[in-house]
């Protein structure tokens, strides 16, 4: 059985889908693995490194997949790589699914069995797949690390003979992973930091983790989270209510951090235009948001809008500025999910009833085959 690894084609994709500690388990195991050269650099791996793990280096998209059962990607496959799977090849990645129509009709065209990644359910067996969750994780932390590169001034309170440095003041909206995760590094930080979500389970969370929660606890909001844990859309008239009582508190925040996401839909407005204005000269906001529309309006994905000395800054793929952790991560996750598709003596053997694989399979035998995906 043979496993392929292309390098990223997508602008700023610093990651890549296997490390040498995920290729020596499946050398070890009997699998051949196929390493793109200079696939690993943006997470500073090398060639070398897969050499000496057991994989064989490949120079062209080409002859990477030439061969390849499995094939390992962090994004959806280009053009080119997608004309060069073999008949019926696997393709496992974070396809983006319900946005990257285009790629998807591609990889039912070529007969490809493909997995989405961002579709692995949230239970408890499949936690240690859970790429959403392990990217949310280090883009939470690393949106912080911007807003204070950005800031102009320092997050802890400070007390020096020259005078007190006050402590920054932060706002996370949304409390998912990756808020959960900012309020965290934020509080490391030695900032003052509040939090606001729909979802009733994380006033808890906030509280532990010693921030403040801030929300319209309406009879909406005791419902608002799906049987999934997700968010539902909230109605026009919870969003203003949640406008009119953050208005005052983003006035005085020096940092606002948005993570609101809602499944399959455009990400909900958050900070209007008008809040923005009411912040002082100096304030960041970071949406991570940015490549499902934004949490901020005027967000700009991948550039720093500058309004009245505010900045708004939307990162499109921030966990690509932390690319050897987040590949780690990433790859242990595929490692767990190619699990799932091989049998102990590294045959292919998926069992097509598992529901995780289930959940993940977008395309099969010629189409699309998700439910979700299939109208669209
Ligand atoms: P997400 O990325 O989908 O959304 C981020 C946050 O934005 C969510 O907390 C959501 O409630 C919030 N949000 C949506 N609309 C909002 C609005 N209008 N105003 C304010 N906040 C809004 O979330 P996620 O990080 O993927 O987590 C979603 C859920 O999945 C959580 O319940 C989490 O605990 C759960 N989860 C479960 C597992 C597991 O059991 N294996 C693993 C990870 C996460």
């Amino acid at each position: 059985l043979t496993l392929a690894v292309t390098k990223e084609q997508i602008a700023g994709e610093t990651r890549v889908a296997a490390t040498p500690d995920t290729v020596k388990k499946w050398t070890a195991a009997g699998l051949t693995v196929k390493v793109q050269t200079g696939a690993g650099l943006g997470a500073s791996i090398t060639d070398e490194a897969y050499t000496a793990a057991g994989a064989t280096i490949a120079k062209t998209v080409k002859d990477t997949l030439k061969d390849a059962d499995i094939v390992l990607k962090v994004r959806g496959p280009a053009k080119d790589e997608i004309a060069a799977l073999k008949a019926g090849a696997i393709v496992i990645a974070m396809l983006d699914a319900y946005r990257e129509k285009e790629t998807l009709n591609a990889l039912a065209s070529a007969g490809a069995s493909a997995y989405a990644m961002e579709f692995v359910p949230r239970i408890t067996r499949a936690q240690v797949m859970d790429v959403l969750s392990s990217q949310a994780n280090l883009a939470g932390y690393r949106a912080v690390i911007e807003a204070a590169n950005a800031y102009g001034k320092a997050f802890p309170m400070m007390m020096t003979a020259a005078g007190t440095v006050a402590p920054a003041k932060a706002f996370i909206m949304g409390v998912g992973v990756a808020g959960l995760q900012a309020i965290a590094t934020a509080r490391r930080l030695g900032a003052v930091v509040t939090a606001t979500d729909v979802r009733p389970a994380t006033k808890e969370q906030v509280e532990s983790l010693g921030a403040k929660f801030l929300a319209v606890e309406d009879d909406e909001f005791k419902n608002a989270q799906t049987a999934g844990g997700y968010a539902k859309e909230m109605s026009a008239e919870y969003k203003a209510k949640q406008a009119a009582l953050t208005s005052s508190h983003i006035a005085k925040q020096d940092i606002v951090i948005t993570t609101a996401l809602i499944p399959g839909r455009a990400a909900p407005i958050l900070v209007t235009k008008e809040q923005v204005a009411s912040m002082k000269p100096g304030s960041v906001l970071i949406d991570l948001a940015a490549p499902q529309g934004g949490n901020v309006e005027g967000c700009v994905a991948d550039q720093i809008v500058d309004v009245n000395g505010v900045k708004i800054i939307g990162l499109s793929n921030i966990t690509a500025s932390i690319a050897t952790d987040a590949s780690a991560l990433y790859a242990k996750n595929l490692q767990a999910f190619v699990g799932l598709l091989i049998s102990k003596d590294g045959a292919l053997a998926p069992d097509t009833e598992d529901e995780i694989l289930k959940a993940a399979l977008v395309t099969h035998g010629g189409a699309i085959v998700h439910p979700n995906l299939k109208d669209a």
